[in-house]
């Protein structure tokens, strides 16, 4: 069943509340007291890009999720190249459960780590995974924010009349395909030190060709399908 792009978007918009009713009114009192004009603001994305940025002259946030991001994740073939089922699993965020509605609200809670993390000064060019942010991803789980985040999504779906996902995905082992990339996606590869940012500028057989972005801008890589995840900026 292919996600319907209408939906999507509202669903998109659903995170955009989420966000800004759970976990930024946890934290918005206390970011002020160093920050007194802080704020957030978030919008939905036509494309998958999806991202945190900051504007530092007038001290807002603002989260971007995109709505083909959202239909990406509500599919088996396509939610399995993202950086969420890679942290769902590997830290054991939702009990490592991989669903619909895990995979979009723990996209709210990354995209929300990443404004702490630059709150706290500690995104860096070129390291934007780092150990601080698993730190703060850590603990919007830890405390229960994460599951709150996920409790306020699905509510508001089901008030909305939206259907979102509960059930355990089952996911394809191994991604060969080349139909889930395309020019222009954002993408990384990699493990620790040896990470990588980069853009997709062509899709070949079985590899993508990569250009470097961050500290691997100027460079380009040839990676196999099953090495390359979809960026969650
Ligand atoms: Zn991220």
């Amino acid at each position: 069943m292919t996600p319907d792009p209408k939906a999507s978007r509202a669903i998109a918009r659903l995170m955009c509340d989420t966000t800004r009713d759970t976990l930024w009114s946890s934290y918005r009192d206390r970011l002020r007291q160093t920050r007194p004009h802080a704020d957030l603001q978030c919008r939905t994305g036509s494309g998958r890009a999806t991202y945190h940025r900051y504007d530092h002259r007038h001290q807002i946030h603002l989260i971007t999720y995109g709505v083909r991001m959202v239909m990406a994740k509500q599919t088996p073939e396509t939610a399995a190249s993202w950086l969420s089922t890679r942290e769902i699993r590997s830290r054991g965020y939702f009990g490592g459960e991989i669903s619909v509605l895990n995979l979009l609200a723990h996209t709210c809670t990354h995209e929300f780590a990443h404004l702490l993390q630059q709150h706290a000064g500690k995104r860096y060019h070129g390291s934007v995974h780092n150990h601080h942010f698993y730190q703060l991803l850590d603990q919007l789980n830890d405390v229960g924010l994460a599951d709150r985040t996920r409790r306020h999504l699905a509510d508001l779906a089901r008030h909305h009349g939206l259907f979102l996902d509960d059930r355990t995905m089952a996911l394809p082992c191994q991604q060969q395909q080349a139909g889930q990339w395309q020019k222009g996606d954002q993408v990384r590869f990699g493990e620790g030190r040896a990470a990588r940012e980069g853009q997709v500028i062509k899709v070949n057989r079985r590899t993508c060709t990569v250009e470097g972005t961050g500290a691997s801008r100027g460079l380009r890589f040839r990676v196999p399908f099953v090495m390359l995840e979809a960026a969650d900026a």
